[in-house]
């Protein structure tokens, strides 16, 4: 039976991709040898790598603008340190905007190195929305935010204008939509979301942002020495590197970022559209913030999960269930995943609502 993936990460990509990857587990580029057994030094490795990097930035329109693509390990989680270490002086201050779990995971990190400013948290409610308001102290080495909030459902929809340096956790939608990536200094995702297999970080940075703390930075945790070494400063997670690769060149063959984000926009309408609507269900987030990659909902009888869970996987719709912070759903819509799989939720929804409409009113 098909399966319609909504799973949060690691989560669905495009079909192609999982084919070609086990192409290159059996046979890479035709040379009889896996892709596991040759050297991250050969030419054919090299290349891999080159054209990954070289195609994030394209997608990004980043191209000779003095950033760097790199592909590292250690997951999103990683860079909360790797973001300080590299970035803020010694005796200096960082400034984060709070919006929910990663967010404040990131600030942990941070406040291991020295003085972390808060300029606003949606905590108390729940991390619900994006606060609006704030101001970014122009002290701060940097101003680190999250795009995407993938527990909670909200996504920003504008970025601060600020005269430091700006770094972005997109782990969970970077490549969806078309933003001014130049308005951003360093940007850091983890691949297992929308970008290829867990195992590696994208980190995209603008040079000249770097070398400027006066700390001695372990070698491994060195953006610089990354840089210099292309990517291959130690042996790269290569299979995760190379389905990457062939997710960025089907991003690419589908008309890039702008075409991707019409039919991100179209699945997210769908959806939304069907909670509002619908009498059996409510929104988590405020309507505003809500992220296009991630929907969270409530049933609005919470008595009913049972009848509603058993519907939707006789479906086939597989990944739906919230983290345990928010409850209820939460229904991942990254870029492989297609429109036809949001009709079936959708369809699932409604044949809810007419069965269990009554009885939730009774109840
Ligand atoms: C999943 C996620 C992370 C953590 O990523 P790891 O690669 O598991 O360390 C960090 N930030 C955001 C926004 C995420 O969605």
């Amino acid at each position: 039976m098909k399966k319609h993936n909504y799973s949060a990460g690691p989560c669905i990509l495009p079909q192609e991709v999982f084919e070609k990857s086990a192409q290159a587990i059996l046979n890479f580029n035709n040379s009889n040898l896996s892709l596991l057994e040759i050297s991250h030094r050969s030419k054919d490795f090299v290349a891999v790598m080159e054209e990954a990097r070289t195609l994030v930035l394209e997608l990004l329109n980043l191209e000779g603008k003095g950033y760097q693509a790199l592909f590292l390990q250690g997951g999103a989680s990683l860079e909360f340190l790797m973001v300080p270490y590299n970035l803020m002086k010694e005796n200096g201050k960082a400034a984060y905007l709070d919006t929910g779990t990663w967010a404040n995971n990131a600030i942990k990190e941070a406040k291991l190195f020295g003085e972390t400013t808060i300029v606003a948290s949606s905590k108390e409610q729940n991390y619900n929305h994006i606060p609006s308001k704030y101001t970014i102290p122009s002290d701060a080495n940097y101003f680190h935010c999250t795009s995407n909030n993938t527990i909670f459902g909200t996504q920003m929809k504008t970025f601060p204008k600020t005269s430091i340096p700006m770094v972005c956790d997109m782990s969970s939608d970077i490549f969806s939509r078309v933003l001014d990536f130049s308005q951003f200094d360093l940007i850091y995702a983890g691949a297992q979301k929308n970008m290829g297999a867990a195992g590696t970080t994208l980190v995209v940075i603008k040079e000249e942002i770097l070398g400027r703390t006066g700390r001695t930075i372990p070698s491994i945790l060195d953006y610089e020495k990354h840089i210099k070494a292309e990517s291959m400063y130690n042996t790269p997670a290569v299979f995760a590197v190379y389905t990457c690769l062939l997710t960025l060149q089907w991003l690419k063959n589908q008309g890039g970022i702008p075409a991707i984000e019409k039919v991100n926009e179209a699945k997210a309408n769908v959806l939304y559209s069907e909670i509002d609507r619908n009498s059996m269900f409510k929104g988590t987030a405020a309507i505003n913030d809500r992220s296009n990659m991630n929907a969270t909902f409530l049933l609005e009888n919470p008595e009913l999960q049972e009848s509603f869970d058993l519907m939707w996987k006789k479906a086939g719709i597989s990944g739906i269930t919230g983290h345990r912070s928010v409850g209820g759903y939460r229904a991942s819509m990254y870029n492989a995943l297609p429109l036809e799989s949001v009709q079936v939720l959708v369809d699932v929804m409604k044949e809810f609502e007419s069965l269990y409409c009554e009885k939730s009113q009774l109840a």
